[in-house]
This record gives C-alpha cells, structure tokens and sequence, in this order.
C-alpha cells in the first residue's frame, strides 16, 4: 500500500491507494486557514496518522508517501521551498513523512503529480510522451518525454500558460503581455462572458447570468450554447482558437502522442474535445479528457517512486 498526499491552498487530500492505484481509503482536512509551516505540516502529519488508524492499517504494509505541493519544490531534498498560498518556507516535508511513518518519501510540484497519476493509471497509460494541459484560473502544464517527466533547471519546466500568444494582448498575472492563459484559461473564458453579457442583458447568456447574481462560471456558456444562444456561441469559438494557437505551439515542440485536457472544464467532454480535435486534425496526436479528475494528484503522488528522475 502506498500513500498519496496532494496539497492544495484550501484543503489537503490524503489517500492510500492499493497497487493499482485504486483509492482504498481517503480523507481531507482543510488548510486554507494555515499560518505558519509548523501548523501546515501537523495538519498532514495527523491526517496522514488518523487515516492510517481509522482504516487500521499497519504502518509497516505502507511502502511509500507521495505527496504534490503547490510552487517550488526541491525534488531531490524533498522541500517544498515556497508556494503564493500556503505558508511553505522550505518545509522538508519529504523527511517529516519518513519520521513519522517509517517509509521513504518523495515530492514533486502537484501539476507534475496530476500528469504523472494520467500516466500511471489514466488516460495516457501506455504512452510515452504526453502534455496535460489544466484549464482552470490558468493553463497548467505537465511535460512527458520519453516516460519521463520533464522538470527543467530548479524544476521550473512546464510552465505552458506562460508562453505568448498574443504580443498585442492583456497583461498576465506574470508580467508579460498576452500570455496563454489571459486567453485560453477557464478565467478568461468566464470574464470574457461576463464582459460581452453586459451589453447583451436581453440574451440567454445574459439572462443566465442575471439570474446568478451577475456571475457567470465554468458551466455558464455550455448552458447558453445547448440553447442556442449565438453570442454563447461566438465566445465559445473564439476561445477555441486562442486554445488552438497554444495547443499547436506545444504539438510543434514536444509532437507528444497526447494531448491530456484536465481541469474542471474538461467535464464538457466532447463539446470541448470535438473542436478541438478538428482545430489539429492534419497531426495525429490524440487529445483526450483526464479520466482521474480531481484524484489525479492524489494518485500521481502515490506512483512519484515509480518515477524516473
Ligand atoms: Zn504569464
């Protein structure tokens, strides 16, 4: 048996998965009121040992802890050095786990740990060069070549939402103008329906949204589009393509044999997946759903000492 710790800025997830990566027993504590590392890491030191005992399991048959942190982490010491979030000030949790529970511990960056769960036990099983992208408040990226994850100088590789589609576009949360995912995240997808709601109140996108308070969210446009609405569905191209620009730099460089969609939005299935399937239908690289969801992470995490660094 093995453990899988994902941690997140509002809550961590803690699970012991059997040797085919099937969740067995899992729990959840949150953490978005931490203050200091101390209280951070007894949070998942006593989650971690309340969910060992109250599934009365024997410490002994645990032969490895994975666990995925937000930010900056040092793989090879096993410090999670900082995260925007979540009080980590080169929390050696890597060590902290080994103390405590007797079995050697790894960590890696928890978008590295979501493309590795696909790999072990997803979507992209069998398949040796793989990019997830995570649509969400940004574009998250987790790089297979070759089997093995790429993680760059100081494990900074991935960072795909980063790369510049538009010279001419929105500053990003980064610094730089026109950034992927000021075009292509779920965030912008939602802002952008939001903005041109505002000038269409008569619409079914705006009436949508007037009925949600004046907020529209991931599922908002899928509603409007499945009725028809033209400027739902307008939006919905043009996100499409900013998608498309991105998807087609990451083929051109990496020419992975999948492309794995994870985040929320990728729940949409082939309302998403369809266009964009069509968007580079000339290569054969495949593009797919994550199928782990939310438990990607978790399970990534379990599987990091199958990972060759
Ligand atoms: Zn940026």
């Amino acid at each position: 048996m093995k453990i899988g710790i994902d941690l997140g800025g509002t809550t961590v997830g803690i699970g012991v998965v059997d040797e085919n990566y099937k969740i067995v027993a899992e729990t959840e504590m949150r953490t978005a009121d931490c203050k200091t590392p101390d209280e951070l890491a007894s949070i998942v030191l006593e989650g971690t040992r309340k969910l060992i005992e109250s599934n009365h399991i024997d410490q002994k048959d645990i032969t490895f802890i994975g666990m995925g942190c937000p930010g900056e982490i040092d793989t090879e010491k096993g410090i999670a050095v900082a995260a925007d979030n979540l009080p980590i000030e080169k929390s050696p949790f890597a060590k902290l786990l080994t103390e405590t529970f007797g079995a050697p511990a790894r960590l890696d960056n928890d978008a590295n740990c979501a493309a590795w769960g696909e790999h072990m036990a997803g979507v992209s099983k069998g398949y040796k060069n793989i990019v997830t992208v995570t649509l969400g408040t940004g574009i998250g990226g987790g790089i297979i070549v070759d089997g093995k994850l790429l993680h760059g100088k100081e494990n900074h590789a991935g960072e795909i939402g980063h790369m510049v589609i538009d010279i001419h576009g929105k500053r990003c949360g980064c610094g730089r103008i026109g950034c992927w995912e000021t075009m292509a995240s779920t965030r912008a997808l939602i802002k952008e329906v939001e903005h041109q709601a505002r000038y269409a109140p008569n619409s079914r996108l705006g009436k949508l949204i007037a009925a949600n308070g004046g907020h529209a969210n991931g599922k908002t446009l899928f509603i409007a589009m499945s009725e028809e609405d033209n400027m739902a569905r307008s939006i919905f191209n043009d996100w499409i393509r900013a998608l498309e620009v991105g998807m087609w730099n990451v083929i051109n460089i990496f020419r992975p044999d999948m492309i794995v969609i994870s985040g929320g939005i990728s729940n949409e299935g082939e309302t998403l997946l369809a266009p964009l399937r069509n968007a580079v239908g000339k290569c054969s690289t495949l593009i797919r759903a994550g199928r782990l969801g939310g438990n990607a992470g978790l399970i990534g995490a379990a599987a990091l000492d199958e990972m060759v660094i």
